[in-house]
């Protein structure tokens, strides 16, 4: 029997780079395409150390995910770094009044250790499928004003097009912030006239329609072409599952909501509560790898499919790992601006508009853990903030 690795220390850094042609929307502060703004990005991530000098990785998550792991690091200090569920476990009573933040991205760098570990990538430790085909839908920035942006109901229709032309079999609007409702409307039919026939269809307002009736009015849009989900409408923020279950009552346009309730119990309470159709889970948001195994193992019992929220390597090699589900959501895109990786990846690891084999799928990492090698000396270059938890 090999020794088992212990947790010795937790190590969390920032780094800072530019990015361009990038806006804050000013309501908000979502990114939002500007030609010639500039708005520093900063992505965070931690290293997990163990006795045995075997290592996990992961950047992603928040600002605030990284303010708690100081404070979590009693909790992991010493150890058995491979006992994954029971850490889960303790992470999830010690973080119940700060919102589960912090767990998940520490979840997901034990499961890059236990990969390395291991020698085995993580979808293979899941019983997944290697070479598994995961198709994406193109996944857009929220509207813009700009000339070459997604300005008008036709620029995403245009958009939606060159994407379909690039493989995706699907795509997914996000609209714009406070746009009226007429033009939110118009901009569900425009992308539905245009490819609705040939591309599974989404729209995700992100919760910025103001009233459930302007909500529902938005949804029988939907309806007129099929839209294949409506996810988080308006603003109770995705949250009410009775809402919801009165939204669902009025259209035919399948729900997709839960991104915004985190972790189990919430998922299976909302399921049980009638508010949607498709399950959202997130990595980050809903306590790792292991957390959104667990939901996606109680949807099965429902009958339901999960969809992951955003893109990266841990998606990847949950989603090769789960049968009830559908897309893998590449972006953010847009006809001027690419994706914002967290962080840079030495091995060639991409998500772009153009990472997608010709039937717009990608597959998850084979090398071990996440499968993925992070530039640390671009990293450390730029870093503006580290610490280390013994
Ligand atoms: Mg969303």
């Amino acid at each position: 029997m090999k020794d088992r690795p212990r947790i010795t220390s937790i190590e969390v850094v920032q780094y800072e780079k530019n990015v361009i042609d990038v806006g804050v929307e000013s309501t908000i502060g979502i990114l939002i395409y500007q030609p010639g703004g500039v708005q520093k990005f900063r992505g965070r991530g931690l290293r997990i150390h163990t006795d045995l000098g075997v290592t996990g990785e992961y950047f992603g998550g928040f600002e605030a995910d990284y303010a708690v792991i100081g404070g979590l690091a009693h909790t992991l200090i010493g150890r058995n770094a491979l006992e994954r569920d029971a850490i889960y476990d303790d992470l999830k009573q010690a973080t119940r009044q700060q919102s589960r933040m912090g767990m998940g991205v520490v979840d997901i760098a034990l499961w890059d250790l236990a990969g390395k570990y291991y020698d085995a990538p993580i979808y293979e430790l899941l019983g997944g499928s290697a070479g598994k085909k995961l198709p994406c839908y193109a996944s857009t920035y929220v509207g813009d004003y700009e000339e070459g942006g997604l300005n008008s109901p036709e620029a995403y229709a245009d958009f939606a097009e060159a994407c379909l032309e690039a493989g995706y079999p699907g795509f997914k609007i996000h609209g714009w912030q406070d746009a009226p409702l007429k033009d939110q409307i118009e901009l569900v039919r425009a992308v539905g006239r245009r490819v609705g026939d040939r591309m599974d269809l989404m729209l995700d307002p992100f919760c910025a329609i103001k009233t459930f009736g302007d909500a529902l009015k938005l949804g029988r849009a939907c309806d007129e072409f099929d839209y294949f989900w409506y996810e988080d409408p308006f603003r109770d923020g995705g949250v009410s599952a009775f809402a919801h279950r009165k939204l669902r009552q009025l259209i035919k346009t399948p729900l997709l909501q839960l991104e915004h309730l985190r972790g189990l119990e919430p998922h299976v309470d909302f399921i049980v509560a009638d508010g949607t159709d498709f399950v959202r889970i997130d990595t980050d948001y809903d306590g790792g790898i292991t957390g959104v195994m667990k939901i996606a193992h109680a949807a099965e019992g429902f009958g339901l499919d999960v969809e992951l929220h955003g893109p990266g390597p841990d998606r990847r090699h949950v989603m090769a790992a789960i049968r009830n589900t559908n897309y893998y959501e590449m972006g953010l895109l847009h006809p001027q601006l690419g994706p914002f990786h967290m962080a840079p990846f030495k091995c060639g690891y991409r998500d772009a508009i153009d990472a997608v084999d010709a039937d717009g799928c990608v597959v998850a990492p084979d090398g071990p853990g996440l499968g993925v090698e992070y530039d640390w000396d671009t990293i450390m270059d730029h870093c503006t903030d580290r610490a280390e938890y013994k």
